[in-house]
């Protein structure tokens, strides 16, 4: 399959892991938005958050539990965001479900 994330997952591309379990990746995003800004996204390719199933509900818990494990050890004790941009009026434009972790700096809303 032609997935980007599926090819970090294999190690395919390189990637600036943070952590990897059996079921998740976490990696630094490549064009930081803050000065901690990194990804946790599932191995299983999992294209849109709508194309989650009930049985993948442990998975998506164990994806925000990742994200906020990980943001605290990066230094985000203190707050820290994160987003899943969901299709294209969601702003997503990498079609393999992730979770953006954003920290060390303040942020604003709404979002653009
Ligand atoms: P989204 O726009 O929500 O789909 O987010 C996709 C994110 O993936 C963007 O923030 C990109 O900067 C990031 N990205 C794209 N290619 C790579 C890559 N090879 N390694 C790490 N992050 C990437
Ligand atoms: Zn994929």
């Amino acid at each position: 399959m032609d997935c980007l994330f599926c090819k970090i997952v294999a190690g395919e591309i390189p990637a600036k892991k943070i952590y990897e379990d059996e079921h998740v990746v976490a990696f630094h995003d490549i064009a930081g938005q803050a000065p901690v800004h990194f990804l946790v996204i599932p191995k299983k390719h999992i294209s849109l958050l709508t194309d989650l199933s009930v049985d993948d509900t442990f998975l998506a818990g164990h994806i925000l539990y990742t994200a906020q494990r990980l943001a605290k050890e990066q230094g985000c004790a203190e707050g820290f965001r994160v987003v899943m941009n969901t299709n294209d009026m969601g702003g997503q434009t990498v079609y393999h479900i992730h979770m953006h972790v954003l920290g060390q700096r303040q942020m604003s809303w709404p979002p653009g």
